[in-house]
C-alpha cells in the first residue's frame, strides 16, 4: 500500500516548504501544547500575566520565553485499512458495554485485583477507596464513561493485517480536542500538493464535541440547573488546549466547568447531609478527571480529597469502579476463557467483536499458569512486554530490560502487580515527524488507533452509548512504549485505503 505522498519523502527541500505551511496551521487551528519550561500558563512569563509592563519602572523586561507551541504531528496522514478503522468503530459500544458491566461487579473487581492489590500499592489505594464507597453505600446514582480504546495493526503471517487492542482508557482520556483539529492540517497540507481529491478523503473528527454530549447529558440527569462541572486539573497542564476544547463545548451549552486540584477540593470542599458536593459553595454535578490516573499525583491529602469525590452524589467520570475496570489487570482477567460470556450473557455477537480484538494476556499469579508465562516470555522476549498497572506511557518492560525484571521476579510475589502481553508487530511505513525546536524528520513509524466511547447510565438504564470520533498517533519504530504527552508519539489522521 504505497501513499501517493511517498515520492515526496524523498524531496527535503519540498518537504520543508510544506513543513513551514504545516506548522503554520497547526497553530492557527490551535493544535497546541504549553511548553516543557511553563507548564502552567499559556501566555507570559515569570510572575503571572501583567509583570511584563515595565513602562512605569523603566526597568529593562526580562527575557521572555516561549509559552505555546504546537502539538507534535505528521506532516502527512498515514494509511490505515478502512476495514479496520470500521471494525473498531463497531466493537467501541461493547467495549463500552462491558466497562460499565465491569465496574458495576463487585466479585469480579474483588477477585480479579486481589493478588494485585498485595503487591501494587497504588491499585490498592484506588480499590481501598472503592470498597469504603461500596460500605457506606453508593449516593451516585448517574454514571458517565468516557474513555478511548487503543489499538495497533498486527502484520499477521500471511501479510493482512488484524486490528488489537493495546488497552482500554478509563480515566482521563486524552487528545480529543486536539485530534478534532488535525483534520484541517492534513487536508492543507495534501491540498498545497493540489492532492484534492485525497485531501477529501480524510475523515471529519470530532471527539471533543462527542464528550462534552455525554457530560452534558449525565450533567442534565442529575438535575440541578446551577450544578457545575468540577474538572480535576493539574497544576501543571502541558495539554491544556485538549482540555479547553471540551470545556468550550460545555459553556455553549451553558453548563459551567471550574478547574481545580485536588488540593483545593481538600481546602474548600465538602458534603451536605445528602452528599451533594459543593465546591468554593457552589454545587458540583459532574467531576471529571483529567488528574489521578498515576502515583505521583496523590498526596495523603490528594487521596482524602479523591475519597471525598467519590463519596459524594455528583457524577465522577470515572467512578473509582470504574477506574479499576480500566486496570491492566482487568484487560487480562477479561481475556480468559468465560469471562466476557458471563460479564455479558445473551450478548455472543458482542463477545465476539470484542474477543476478536485480544491480543494474547498473561497473568504472572504465583503458580503453573504463571511460571509457564514466564518460562515463554524469556524464551523469546521480543515476543513480548511486561506491564505494570500504570497508566501514562513509559512504564512497560521490553526486551533485555523485561528479560531482567522477570529474572528478579520470577520467584517473588511481587510478580503478580504485573501481566505479561503479547507484543504487537506492525508493518512500518515512512513518514515526516515535525516537532517545535526539531528539524522534519522522515522515519519509519508505526500507528495506534484510539476511539472514543461514551455511556452514560441512570440506575440500570443506560442512556447513551455511543462512539464519538478517533485519534491516530504515530512513533517512529525505534521507541518501544510511550504516547503524545510522553513526547514519543506525534498526531496523526487515518487515511481510510
Ligand atoms: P499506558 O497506560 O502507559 O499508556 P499502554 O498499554 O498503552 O500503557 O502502553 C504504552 C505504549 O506501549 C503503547 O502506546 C504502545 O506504543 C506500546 N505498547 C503497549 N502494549 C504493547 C503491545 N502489546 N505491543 C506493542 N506495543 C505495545
Ligand atoms: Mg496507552
Amino acid at each position: 500500500m504505497a501513499a501517493s505522498w511517498e515520492s515526496i519523502l524523498q524531496d527535503e527541500q519540498q518537504l520543508e516548504e510544506l513543513a513551514r505551511q504545516a506548522v503554520d496551521r497547526a497553530l492557527a487551528e490551535g493544535v497546541l501544547l504549553r511548553t516543557a519550561q511553563e507548564p502552567s500558563v499559556s501566555n507570559t512569563l515569570q510572575g503571572g500575566m501583567f509583570s511584563g509592563d515595565t513602562s512605569s519602572t523603566g526597568t529593562v523586561p526580562p527575557p521572555r520565553r516561549q509559552v505555546v507551541s504546537y502539538a507534535p504531528f505528521t506532516l502527512f496522514p498515514s494509511l490505515v485499512p478502512s476495514a479496520l478503522l470500521e471494525q473498531a468503530y463497531a466493537v467501541q459500544m461493547d467495549f463500552n458495554l462491558l466497562v460499565d458491566a465491569v465496574s458495576q461487579n463487585m466479585a469480579f473487581l474483588e477477585q480479579t485485583l486481589s493478588s494485585t492489590i498485595k503487591r501494587d500499592n497504588f491499585t490498592a489505594c484506588l480499590f481501598d477507596i472503592y470498597k469504603q464507597v461500596l460500605k457506606e453505600g453508593i449516593a451516585q446514582t448517574v454514571f458517565l464513561g468516557l474513555n478511548r480504546s487503543d489499538y495497533m495493526f498486527q502484520r499477521s503471517a500471511d501479510g493482512s493485517l488484524v486490528l488489537k487492542q493495546i488497552e482500554i482508557n478509563t480515566i482521563s482520556a486524552s487528545f480529543g480536542g486536539l485530534a478534532s483539529r488535525t483534520p484541517a492540517v492534513h487536508q492543507h497540507v495534501l491540498n498545497v500538493l493540489n492532492k484534492t481529491k485525497e485531501a477529501a478523503k480524510i475523515l471529519s473528527n470530532n471527539p471533543s464535541k462527542g464528550l462534552a454530549l455525554g457530560i452534558a447529558k449525565a450533567w442534565e440527569l442529575y438535575g440541578s440547573a446551577n450544578a457545575l462541572v468540577l474538572l480535576i486539573a493539574q497544576e501543571k497542564e502541558r495539554n491544556i488546549f485538549d482540555q479547553r476544547a471540551i470545556e468550550n463545548e460545555l459553556l455553549a451549552k451553558n453548563i459551567h466547568v471550574i478547574r481545580r486540584r485536588f488540593e483545593d477540593v481538600s481546602e474548600k470542599g465538602s458534603l451536605d447531609q445528602d452528599r451533594r458536593l459543593f465546591m468554593d459553595g457552589q454545587e458540583v454535578a459532574v467531576v471529571y478527571f483529567r488528574n489521578g490516573y498515576m502515583p505521583s499525583q496523590y498526596s495523603t491529602q490528594n487521596w482524602k480529597a479523591r475519597l471525598l469525590l467519590e463519596r459524594s452524589r455528583a457524577v465522577k467520570c470515572p467512578d473509582i469502579a470504574t477506574q479499576l475496570a480500566g486496570t491492566k489487570k482487568v484487560q487480562q482477567q477479561l481475556s480468559r476463557a468465560g469471562m466476557l460470556e458471563a460479564l455479558l450473557p445473551g450478548q455472543p455477537e458482542a463477545v465476539a467483536r470484542l474477543r476478536a480484538t485480544f491480543a494474547g494476556l498473561y497473568s504472572l499469579d504465583m503458580g503453573e499458569e504463571g511460571d509457564q508465562a514466564i518460562t515463554k516470555a524469556l524464551a523469546a522476549p521480543s515476543q513480548f512486554v511486561l506491564k505494570p498497572q500504570r497508566e501514562g506511557g513509559g512504564n512497560n518492560l521490553y526486551g533485555e530490560e523485561m528479560v531482567q525484571a522477570l529474572e528478579r521476579l520470577k520467584d517473588s510475589e511481587e510478580r503478580a502487580s504485573y501481566i505479561l502481553m503479547e507484543k504487537i508487530e506492525p508493518e512500518p511505513f515512512g513518514n515526516c515527524l515535525l516537532r517545535p525546536g526539531s528539524p522534519a524528520r522522515v522515519v519509519q513509524c508505526i500507528s495506534e488507533l484510539g476511539i472514543f466511547g461514551v455511556y452514560v447510565r441512570q440506575g440500570t438504564t443506560l442512556v447513551m452509548n455511543k462512539h464519538v470520533g478517533h485519534l491516530l498517533r504515530t512513533k517512529a519504530i525505534e521507541h518501544a512504549d510511550g504516547g503524545v504527552a510522553a513526547g514519543v508519539a506525534v498526531l496523526d489522521n487515518p487515511y481510510p485505503v
